[in-house]
């Protein structure tokens, strides 16, 4: 049996990148960045003026002068006037250009406006200026040319709004993975079926598109199999024709009934490894065909949830040509105790104390079905196999649902 290292080295190993493609910037939330994003202009690209008030030149002001004569009005999104002589001003609005010539805006709470010989003037009241002020300068965000935003980047509303702004009205991106979520036993009902005394819900399949929501815009099919190998087969044949990754739910342990391994091999998938020194998710089988990967994940939904989050997570990433993320780690509350010669994974909340410092309260629940005790949580710490006391304050790896 393999470690928890030794299965993630194998399911990211050969994992190839999605092909490139094009979206328009509506449809580009949730999808990984494929290209370089430069900035086509200088930011901002001219000398914007972030007040409404009045624009007038420093040294003017400098040289004593606190009354101006008001040439005209210029607001955001029109031409720059241009002020012939000194002792000129023009009232201005925020978002315009600052006028060639002039340099400093006063704002409207500071000035004193009125009218003499048909001619507007205006009294600077602030005693204090300074060059430059409520100006946001050309180029002092940035360059035109440099890179905005990077190959790999989940594009969030921030990048959104970046991409707008660089005129990316169509953006390359990484092709969205075709997912299949796939439940399997005969003791599984519909969410909004009754379910008899020996049946229950398939919640599982329903909190991995969850879980898969948060990774990345995916083509999600849920689906279920029927415990029975012929039909298996029948089923699966062409979900494995039409999707890039496929994650079953059970059907993977050493029960009379799990014939997940055995069917899948059947179809052509190469078995890749099968049980893990975990808990919870020993039986984790994976394969793969071609360039198409096949997570088999034990049912019970503790153990396919954090299975989710600990393997197939991170394969998706990949696949997508996401930028990896930084690994978290968080210190145990109290001290726990695990004996087994397994890497354990432990629900846990992990929270900032008050020193600054993520601390993490065990909610290890009542074992692999426990699904409830997982809304305690928000995550899970990764206790090492080789160790199997876990004294409070130790450090551990982190994986937030
Ligand atoms: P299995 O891995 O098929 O042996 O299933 C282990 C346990 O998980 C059994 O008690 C199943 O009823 C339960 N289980 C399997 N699939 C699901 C699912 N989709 N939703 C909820 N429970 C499940
Ligand atoms: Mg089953």
């Amino acid at each position: 049996m393999i470690g928890v290292a030794e299965a993630e080295a194998l399911i990211l190993k050969d994992c190839l990148l999605l092909p490139i493609t094009a979206v328009p910037l509506e449809l580009a939330l949730g999808r990984v960045l494929r290209e370089p994003v430069l900035a086509d202009r200088d930011l901002p690209p001219f000398d914007r003026v972030t007040m409404d008030g009045i624009a007038l030149a420093f040294d003017d002001w400098q040289a004593g002068r606190t009354k101006f004569e008001v040439i005209g009005q210029q607001r955001a999104g029109q031409l720059p006037l241009s002020p012939g002589i000194s002792g000129q001003a023009i009232e201005i609005m925020t978002g315009a250009v600052c006028p060639p010539g002039l340099d400093t805006v006063v704002r409207r709470e500071d000035l004193l406006f009125s009218e003499e010989k048909g001619k507007k003037w205006v009294e600077i009241q602030a005693k204090v200026l300074s060059k430059g002020q409520n100006i946001h300068e050309a180029g002092y965000d940035g360059r035109a040319g440099m890179v905005l935003l990077e190959e790999g980047q989940l594009l969030r509303a921030p990048e959104i709004g970046v991409l707008a702004s660089a005129g990316y009205a169509k953006v390359r991106v990484s092709g969205v993975p075709r997912v299949a979520l796939i439940s399997t036993g005969d003791e599984l009902v519909e969410v909004h079926q009754m379910p008899l005394p020996h049946q229950i819900r398939r919640s599982n399949v329903f909190a991995l598109a969850a879980a898969l929501s948060s990774v990345a815009a995916c083509e999600v099919s849920l689906l279920h199999l029927p415990d029975e190998p012929q039909a298996m087969r029948d089923h699966l044949r062409p979900v494995l024709a039409g999707h890039d990754v496929l994650i079953l739910s059970g059907g993977v342990s050493a029960g009379e009934a799990d014939y997940v391994p055995r069917v899948l091999s059947d179809l052509g998938v190469q078995p890749v490894f099968h049980k893990v020194r975990q808990r919870p998710g020993k039986p984790f089988w994976f394969g793969r065909k071609e360039d198409k990967a096949v997570f088999g994940l034990p049912g019970n939904p503790v153990s396919t949830l954090l299975g989710f989050y600990r393997y197939v997570q991170a394969f998706l990433g990949q696949r997508l040509g996401l930028h990896p993320v930084a690994p978290a780690y968080a210190r145990l509350s109290e001290d726990f105790t695990f004996a087994p010669q397994l890497t354990y994974f432990l629900p846990v909340w992990a929270s900032s104390s008050p020193e600054g410092i993520y601390e993490a309260r065990p909610f290890p629940g009542h074992g692999s079905g426990d699904y409830a005790n997982l809304r305690w949580g928000n995550g899970f710490l990764e206790l090492p196999e080789e160790q199997s006391y876990f004294p409070a304050g130790t450090v551990y790896r982190f994986w937030p649902f």
